[in-house]
């Protein structure tokens, strides 16, 4: 009998937990990585490691009992990754990883892609901000490190540069683009070649943070066209391994512009789980462990709400629908706008 491929994952977040669950389905064995005690994905996987990424005698257990590693979230220290990979395969590669963590490297590989993004400069300095006066209203977004509107300031004018700020990080400043809606295009490419796309999927944020997905998209047949065409030529010149996730704006005039990039499994592609064979976790263990891809065929249109912070409470007391799925990521504590669980919705 063959050894059962064993996956380990960085992060022990919801998304970790998630893509566990996809490879417990599979035979496949994971073991996570992650700098929180109380990961929930603890709960999902079948091997728990708690360890900060400095902790080399962790860190080498991790690395011996795994075949490959993949991670949840984008905002890893490459030199981590690069240190990984020295003894195992870690996919998506760690190249995709510093672009996608970086706005400025995200944004400038896109444009060269000839894809449109909104406006934007680099910026270090409030001169830099009065240079580019044409950019506002705009939003200030740190370079790195940013996630759920993290980092992000809105300039409506100049008089909204504060004096006192120091420009320690590097920021971005972009134009704030006037939206009809977003959407995103969750990909897997495989090692062969192979591109499985989902249909664009529907997103409404509020503060920021998503609330809600939906399929299908209420779009135009040219932008669902080019949504797809444009995650393919992104995955494509990465020779991208795994689950991609393209987030779009699409203006009022219905221009389609790239938002960002995820080089991972997505919280707006929660609802395939349910609304497809494959969900975007199994296509993902799927590619990064070299098993065999599979179309996709769906199995229902779906609404996807995440659950935040104390609303959990209520959802752990009700009883559900036939086609209501509820996930609960089993964290320890609720917290104001902390992503607890969420509820899909089949609607045929
Ligand atoms: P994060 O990395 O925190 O997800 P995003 O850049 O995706 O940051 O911004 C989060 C949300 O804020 C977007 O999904 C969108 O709703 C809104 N937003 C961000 N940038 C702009 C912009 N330039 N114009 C209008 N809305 C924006
Ligand atoms: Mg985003």
């Amino acid at each position: 009998m063959s050894k059962s491929i064993c996956l380990g994952v960085i992060g022990g977040g919801q998304l970790g937990s998630l893509l566990c669950s996809a490879a417990k389905k599979l035979k496949v064995k994971s073991v996570v990585l992650s700098d929180d005690k109380d990961g929930p994905a603890q709960h999902f996987c079948d091997e728990f490691i708690y360890s900060k990424y400095d902790d080399n005698a962790k860190v080498r257990e991790f690395i011996s009992k795994v075949d490959v590693v993949t991670y949840e979230f984008e905002n890893i220290p490459v030199e981590f990754l690069n240190f990984i990979q020295k003894e195992k395969k870690v996919l998506p590669s760690p190249k995709i990883n510093k672009i996608a963590q970086n706005r400025k490297l995200e944004k400038t590989f896109v444009n060269e892609l000839g894809i449109n993004t909104t406006d934007w400069v680099f910026i270090k300095s409030a001169e830099d901000i009065k240079k580019n006066q044409h950019l506002l209203p705009g939003i200030l977004k740190s370079n790195t490190l940013g996630y759920d509107g993290k980092g992000q300031f809105i300039l409506n004018s100049l008089d909204d540069v504060k004096q006192d700020w120091c420009f320690t990080n590097d920021y971005i400043l972009e134009k704030k683009v006037d939206l009809k809606k977003e959407i995103s295009v969750v990909i897997a490419r495989y090692a062969d070649g192979t591109m499985i796309s989902y249909e664009p999927i529907e997103n409404v944020h509020k503060n920021q943070i998503l609330y809600k997905s939906k399929i299908p998209a209420d779009i135009s047949d040219k932008i669902f066209k080019n949504a797809i065409n444009n995650a393919k030529k992104i995955a494509e010149n990465f020779s991208y391994i795994g689950i991609l996730t393209i987030e779009y704006f699409i203006t009022k005039k219905d221009e389609l512009l790239v938002n960002e990039l995820a080089p991972r499994f997505h919280n707006s592609g929660h609802l395939t789980i349910e609304a497809f064979n494959i969900s975007q976790f199994e296509n993902h263990v799927r590619a990064v462990c070299s098993l065999k891809s599979k179309p996709i065929e769906k199995i229902s249109n779906a609404e996807m709400y995440n659950i935040l912070g104390f609303e959990i409470h209520n959802y752990k007391k009700k009883t559900f629908k036939k086609n209501e799925f509820f996930h609960d990521y089993l964290k320890k504590e609720p917290r104001e706008g902390r992503k607890m669980g969420h509820l899909t919705i089949l609607k045929d």
